[in-house]
């Protein structure tokens, strides 16, 4: 069992606070997601969780046994470092067997165990070769390799797969979270990459600016963000974002939009004040009858889907609609979205309203 709680963490490097009290809890087992923009403080929670930072203040549990302040080496938490932290002049089964062989566990219990890691990685055939002559791919296995050998508690990841091209990222994504799916350990992962979180993770963390914006499912983060950032973060368009500013009457759920009436469902009673609509490209149609008009600036052809950019009187709006529905540059179109599908978001604190 590896679940991990952070409670109330929070990290300063001297006048500077590189993470706020920030809570959540990682399940045993699960393939958790650190999300975020560059600088927002994924890697020094990693590197707390794996005790090579220290927490200024807060908790950190591991299966119910705090553990914030002792060291790496007491943790049973393996690292998995970006940059393929090899030995380049041993070859494939040493660099493997070295965690091992350095604890001091027998010969023939080493050779069983590596002879394991090799089947769960597929690299039985590289065993002999030296680490330098192998392709990115084989090398991060065996790195992955050096940290299953262990059989720590869990996995610390930190964007293991970014030195990696496109197309081989997606390969080796896919390949971890099967091994992943093998093996059951709690692993945490760091990526700024949203696509990477969301088709990887059971759970995410979205990070910014030191703070928590939001905690679930990739789902719930996708359907109900819980704030602007993570709606704009998340999803390729984000999330269009309409402001509307007007005096709700309590309990009036029709607001004006681009000079039109439309009865908004989750208008409740109290909602007031500068609000933001948040409505995803894929619920923005075409509608010919619709009175919410706009010019057609751009299309991008995506196979199957098209993202169409629309310039109307509140801003910009992208809609994904089916790629054999006729829109062009310079078009006159009608916009239509199910009211239902709207998030409302306070503008001030960019937070959404429940
Ligand atoms: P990236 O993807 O760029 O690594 P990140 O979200 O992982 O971003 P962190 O590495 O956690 O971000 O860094 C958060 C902030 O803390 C950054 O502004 C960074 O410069 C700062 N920081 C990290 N480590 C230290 C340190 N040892 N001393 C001072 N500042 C630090």
């Amino acid at each position: 069992m590896a679940e991990i709680v952070i409670k109330d963490v929070r990290k300063e490097f001297g006048d500077f606070v590189a993470v706020k009290e920030s809570s959540f809890t990682i399940e045993d087992g699960e393939f958790f997601m650190l999300l975020g923009p560059s600088g927002c403080g994924k890697t020094t929670t990693l590197r707390m969780i794996a005790g090579l930072e220290l927490p200024t203040s807060g908790e950190i549990y591991l299966d119910g046994e705090e553990i914030s302040q002792k060291p790496p080496a007491q943790r049973d938490i393996a690292f998995v470092f970006q940059m393929f932290a090899l030995y380049p002049h041993m070859n494939v089964r040493k660099n493997i067997s070295y965690p091992l062989v350095s604890q001091g566990m027998p010969r023939d219990k080493v050779r069983a165990k590596l002879a394991e890691v090799a089947r769960i990685l597929g690299i039985e055939d590289i065993l002999d070769r030296p680490v330098g002559s192998l392709s990115g791919g084989d090398r991060q296995r065996v790195a992955l390799g050096r940290a299953i050998v262990r059989d720590p508690k869990a996995f610390m990841m930190d964007e293991p797969l970014g030195a990696l091209d496109a197309e081989f990222r997606e390969h080796m994504a896919q390949e971890l979270r099967a091994l992943h799916d093998r093996m059951g350990a709690t692993t945490v992962y760091v990526t700024h990459d949203q696509l990477e979180a969301m088709q990887m993770g059971d759970k995410i963390v979205v990070m910014n600016n030191a703070v928590v914006e939001q905690f679930g499912t990739p789902q719930e983060i996708y359907d109900k963000p819980a704030t602007m950032f993570v709606a704009d973060f998340i999803g390729s368009p984000p999330m269009n974002f309409l402001s509307f500013s007007g005096n709700l009457a309590s309990g009036d759920t029709t607001v004006e939009l681009y000079g039109h009436p439309m009865s908004i469902p989750q208008l409740r009673e109290g909602a007031s004040g500068d609000l933001v609509f948040g409505v995803r490209p894929e619920h923005i149609h075409l509608a010919t009858d619709s009175p919410y008009r706009g010019e057609v600036l751009a299309t991008e052809y995506l196979g199957t889907t098209q993202i169409v950019t629309i310039d109307t009187p509140n801003g910009e709006v992208k809609s994904r609609i089916a790629s054999d529905q006729p829109a062009k540059m310079g078009d006159r179109v009608g916009l239509a979205f199910n009211p239902s599908t709207v998030t409302l978001f306070d503008k001030s604190s960019g937070r959404a309203l429940k």
